[in-house]
């Protein structure tokens, strides 16, 4: 018989938009699900949120695959009124477990907006139903927030108003997350903080999304990567050393769940997924 894992780990996924990225994602899915996730996650944008996407998807998976999928519910552009409508909408579709976001304005100007924060789509959601609500955190800080102790207040707001667990975004120093999740113990928050992990799959487009999300990447990792086509075998196996390194460490200092940013592919998730099944 199969050996049940004790570490358990969440996939997240985004909706794909062209009929071929669409393909390609119930591929992904399809070999994903037989390595048995707790859970996927569906991000949202405005639009997808907007058009239904975002919910379809998070049905369709589930349906599908028959493993729990959990729909990020951003608030901007919603009014009080829309979030508790669309709240008990998805509640009676089945979907009871979501990310609760603020998300972002292309200005960073949220003085028109109804809802300013995530504490406040947090207090929301848990008025409209019995959510199971995870929130997000930010080990290096998020960029807008003054300080790190600040955001950590911000997120000690979110746990208060209801959340369930806090799910970080990516780092690459786990030493970086487990001074956050000490900091966060520190100032009260006693829900689980889950590693939000992202695969190398690309290294020059990763200092891009790092940039902006301002997380550190480090210097080994600049070395290690430097001159190397995101094709070759070399960055593939690299990347994924990258990974089981830092899964090793948190595992080691009582991580027993991870969330990874799969950005709707299946290499370097699906081998790290099988080691852990595998070896813990
Ligand atoms: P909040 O917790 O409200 O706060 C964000 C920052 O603003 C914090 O630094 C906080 O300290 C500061 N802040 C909040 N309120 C105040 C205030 N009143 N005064 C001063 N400072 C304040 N984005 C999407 O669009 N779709 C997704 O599906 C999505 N999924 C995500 C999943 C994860 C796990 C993570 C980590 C991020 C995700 N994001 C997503 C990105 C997220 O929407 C952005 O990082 C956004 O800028 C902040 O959202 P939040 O929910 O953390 O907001």
């Amino acid at each position: 018989m199969k050996k049940k894992s004790k570490i358990s780990f969440s996939l997240e996924v985004f909706p794909a938009k062209t009929k071929q990225a669409q393909i390609r994602f119930w591929q992904s899915i399809s070999e994903l699900k037989t390595l048995s996730p707790a859970y996927f996650s569906v991000t949202s944008s405005g639009e997808s949120q907007a058009n239904g996407s975002t919910k379809e998807l998070t049905l369709k998976i589930k349906r599908n695959t028959n493993i729990e999928a959990v729909a990020h519910i951003v608030s901007i552009n919603q009014t009080v009124n829309s979030l508790r409508e669309l709240a008990r909408d998805y509640y009676a579709s089945g979907i009871k477990r979501v990310v609760a976001l603020r998300g972002d304005l292309e200005n960073g100007d949220f003085s028109g907006q109804e809802i300013k924060d995530a504490a406040q789509v947090v207090k929301i959601l848990k008025q409209e139903g019995d959510f199971d609500i995870s929130v997000a955190g930010y080990p290096e800080k998020h960029p807008k927030a003054t300080s790190l102790a600040a955001d950590i207040e911000n997120l000690k707001m979110k746990v208060d108003q209801g959340a369930n667990r806090v799910i970080t975004q990516f780092f690459f120093d786990p030493d970086v997350f487990l001074r956050f999740r000490d900091k966060a113990y520190l100032a009260g928050i006693r829900v689980e903080i889950v590693p939000g992990l992202l695969p190398i799959l690309n290294f020059d487009k990763l200092l891009i999304f790092a940039r902006r999300c301002q997380a550190n990447v480090p210097n080994f990792l600049h070395e290690m990567f430097a001159d190397m086509s995101h094709q070759s075998l070399h960055h593939n196996l690299l990347a994924m050393n990258v990974l089981s390194h830092q899964v090793t460490r948190l595992i080691d200092n009582g991580v027993n769940h991870f969330h990874f940013y799969t950005l709707n592919s299946t290499s370097l998730t699906f081998q790290i997924c099988r080691w852990i099944n595998i070896a813990f």
